[in-house]
């Protein structure tokens, strides 16, 4: 009992003291601001004003999905085509195909000046995509095309399960959801990622083999890493695990390499060893499909009540007519759902980058990699914002965590190799080029003003 009021006070915080009693060997804060200033307030404008634009566009693409699909139901185009397809193609799983056609077409085809703004025009003027136009279109309609028969398949399926467990559709429509995400990341890279990017096997070296000896160290039987050239569309830094059962892979771009220097590389791939060992791909299905059966659930109480009287000519749940109408409402819930999917994702991100500090052992690696990405991501969000908008721990958080793995480390003698923050000088290079691009000429005009 006395040990049991013990831990209660513990809980309670007023050990926590205990946990200040270690001194760092540097303070992890001041460090942590040193690495923050190397990019300078221009930078920082900038890349604040591409992440909160980004806010905004998530919630107009979802608002634009919803409008197109209403518009739909209420002149009459869905009940017109379900019509139509019924005298047609006459068996119901073609019906329901032939509308998942219709809709995606119709809708892919109405948001394309959106799609045109947000993929293309604003990912060069903020100077992140590498892509002419003919480039960039080409690629919009591969993925144009798959999402369109890909997306119809999925639809159809689902209209079969939906007459098959009626108003009971929800929870049988999630495992069929997810059974096709499944499927979906499984092909993946094989079939999908080749489409749009080469991804050869790392050039032999010391950087591979410290990879490989990382990665096997952890337990991952990898004896290959992949990199694709990313290159092709952006100069943003990535990396990424993918596939499931037999296609599985870590993959990084070519721009890594380019641009993140070995310890980068290093910390980076620890950190997507980190979701392989700890099986994200597995978690992450497991709460997204608690999230889409509530979305589904839902879905259906709402469809039911708006539907009634067979408005807009729909004859119920397990009627195609109905799809435009059940996008809209799974489109607006998700929108709600933002900060739990993004939580969901973050959650993971966050044991990745712990795990790959831990395995790196590279933190200055991790805060350069920080910066990199602070070129399309806000550094220093408040926490309010951070937990409703972030699907990544924020700048802020990343070099944090690595200063006070250095700090601490330091401090117990296990890392020697680095003094605290930046090394002298060092900048994040899209800095140094947006810089040394814009030193203006001298000229009387600009020593006017
Ligand atoms: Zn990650």
């Amino acid at each position: 009992m006395t040990r049991l009021i013990a831990l209660l006070v513990c809980l309670a915080g007023l050990c926590a003291g205990a946990a200040h009693a270690i001194e760092p060997a540097f303070d992890p804060a001041a460090a942590t601001e040193a690495w923050l200033a190397t990019m300078g307030p221009e930078a920082t404008a900038r890349s604040n004003a591409y992440f909160e634009g980004g806010y905004w566009i998530q919630y107009a693409g979802a608002a634009l999905t919803i409008l197109i699909s209403l518009i739909m139901m209420m002149l009459g185009w869905a009940k017109g085509v379900r019509a139509w397809l019924e005298r047609t193609v006459k068996f119901y799983f073609l019906v329901a195909f032939g509308m998942g056609l219709f809709y995606f077409f119709v809708s892919s085809v109405l948001t394309f000046p959106f799609a045109w703004w947000v993929g293309f025009a604003r990912e060069h003027e903020f100077g992140l995509a590498t892509q002419t136009f003919s480039e960039w279109f080409g690629e919009y309609l591969i993925g144009f095309a798959i999402n369109l028969v890909v997306g119809a398949i999925f639809i159809a399926l689902l209209y079969l399960v939906i007459r098959a467990a009626k108003s009971a559709w929800w929870i049988w429509g999630a495992g069929l959801t997810t059974l096709f995400m499944i499927a979906i990341i499984a092909l993946a890279p094989v079939y999908i990622s080749p489409l749009f990017n080469t991804y050869t096997p790392m050039a032999e070296g010391s950087l591979r083999d410290s990879i490989l000896h990382m990665a096997q160290a952890n337990g991952v039987p990898a004896d290959n890493v992949y990199v694709f050239d990313v290159s092709r569309q952006t100069n943003r830094v990535t990396a990424n695990v993918s596939g499931m059962f037999g296609t599985t892979r870590i993959s990084l771009s070519d721009t890594l390499i380019a641009r993140g220097g070995e310890e980068g590389v290093r910390e980076v791939m620890g950190h997507e060893i980190g979701h392989y060992v700890l099986r994200h791909m597995t978690s992450i299905l497991v709460m997204l499909t608690a999230l889409i059966v509530v979305v589904f659930a839902l879905t259906q109480l709402l469809f039911a009540r708006l539907t009634r009287g067979e408005r807009w000519g729909v004859r119920g749940i397990d009627d195609p007519a109905g799809l435009p109408l059940a996008f809209a409402l799974i489109t607006f819930l998700f929108a709600l759902a933002t900060p739990i999917n993004n939580n969901i994702i973050r959650y993971h991100e966050h044991q990745a980058d712990i795990f790959g500090l831990n395995a790196s052992r590279e933190p200055v690696g991790f805060a350069q990699t920080a910066l990199l990405l602070s070129e399309y991501r806000k550094m220093r969000p408040s926490p309010l914002e951070e937990w409703f908008f972030y699907d990544h721990p924020s700048g802020y958080a990343r070099v944090r965590m690595a200063m006070e793995w250095q700090a601490h480390e330091t401090a117990a003698g296990r890392y020697l190799a680095r003094p605290a923050g930046p090394p002298p000088g060092w900048r994040p290079d899209f800095v140094v080029m947006r810089e040394s691009q814009a030193t203006p000429e001298p000229s009387p005009a600009a020593a006017s003003d």
